[in-house]
C-alpha cells in the first residue's frame, strides 16, 4: 500500500469552473479516508486526478513521494483499483473472467490468474463454486458490487478509489456490504479513498474524514471521533 499525498492541487475546468482550489491532502499507507461534502464539491474531480483521467491546473499529487504526473498514465491506472457506482462489468464474461482481466493483462498466468481470482471471490463473499461461472446479470445489485471490489484488489492495486461505491444498492443490502466491507479493509489494509456524500457511511467507514466544502476547499481533516464530539 502506497501514501498518497495533494500538494496544493486546483481544478479549473475549461468552461472557468474551479472543481478543487489549494487542496493539500496526506493519507497513510492502509489508512481509509473518506471525501465527504455536498454534491458538486469537487470529491469525483479529486479521485479522476489521482487516476489521472484529468490533470490538476496546479500542484502536486505523490504516490509514496514519487510525482504521478509525469509517466504513463495507462501503467499507473493498472496500480490503481477503481470503483464506481455503477461497476461496468462485462455482461458477456463471466465473474471468473471479469474479475481476471487485470491479472491477465499484467502478464500473469492463466493458472496464478485463476487461483487469485478465486481467492478474491471467497474474500468478498462470493464463493467462486457458485458464483464463478454466472454472468453479471445472474447477480443482484449487491453482489455485482462485490464482483467489483473484487476486480479493483485483483491487481494487487497500491490504492483503491472508490467513487460512491454503495450507493447504487438498497439501503438495508448497503448496511450489510459496508460491514462487510470494513472487515475485508482489516484483512487487506489497502490504501482507499472513498467518496460519499453520506456520513453515516463515512463515520462507519473511514479512518480520517476529510469534509470538502462548495469550490473544492478542504474544512476539515479528523477522525470520525473527533468529528462526532466537535
Ligand atoms: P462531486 O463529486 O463532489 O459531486 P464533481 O467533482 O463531480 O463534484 O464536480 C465538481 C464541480 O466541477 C461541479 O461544479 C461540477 O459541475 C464541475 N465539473 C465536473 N466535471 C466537469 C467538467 N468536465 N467540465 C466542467 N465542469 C465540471
Ligand atoms: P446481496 O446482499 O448481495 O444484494 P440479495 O440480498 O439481493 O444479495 O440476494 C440474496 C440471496 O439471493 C443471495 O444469497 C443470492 O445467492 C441469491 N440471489 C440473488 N440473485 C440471484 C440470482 N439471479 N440467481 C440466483 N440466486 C440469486
Amino acid at each position: 500500500a502506497a501514501a498518497i499525498t495533494l500538494e496544493s492541487i486546483r481544478k479549473q475546468y475549461p468552461d472557468g469552473t474551479v472543481a478543487v482550489d489549494s487542496l493539500d491532502l496526506h493519507i497513510a499507507p492502509g489508512e481509509l479516508v473518506v471525501l465527504i461534502g455536498p454534491s458538486g464539491c469537487g470529491k469525483s474531480t479529486v479521485l479522476r486526478m489521482v487516476n489521472r483521467l484529468i490533470e490538476p491546473s496546479a500542484g502536486r499529487i505523490l504516490l509514496d513521494g514519487t510525482d504521478i504526473t509525469s509517466g504513463d498514465p495507462v501503467t499507473l491506472r493498472r496500480r490503481i483499483g477503481y470503483v464506481i457506482q455503477h461497476v461496468g462489468l462485462f455482461p458477456h464474461q463471466s465473474v471468473r473472467a471479469n474479475v481476471g482481466t487485470v491479472p491477465r493483462l499484467l502478464g500473469w498466468s492463466r493458472r496464478a490468474a485463476r487461483a487469485r481470482v478465486d481467492e478474491l471471490l471467497e474474500l468478498v463473499g462470493l464463493p467462486p463454486g457458485q458464483y464463478g461461472d454466472r454472468y453479471p446479470g445472474e447477480l443482484s445489485g449487491g453482489q455485482r458490487q462485490r464482483v467489483g471490489v473484487a476486480r479493483a484488489l485483483a491487481a494487487d492495486p497500491l490504492v483503491l478509489l472508490m467513487d460512491e461505491p454503495f450507493s447504487a444498492v438498497d439501503p438495508i443490502v448497503r448496511g450489510r456490504l459496508q460491514d462487510e466491507f470494513r472487515r475485508l479493509q482489516a484483512e487487506v489494509r489497502k490504501t482507499i479513498v472513498l467518496v460519499t456524500h453520506d456520513l453515516d457511511e463515512a463515520v462507519r467507514l473511514g479512518d480520517r474524514i476529510a469534509v470538502l466544502s462548495e469550490g473544492g476547499r478542504l474544512e476539515q481533516y479528523a477522525t470520525p471521533d473527533e468529528l462526532l464530539r466537535a
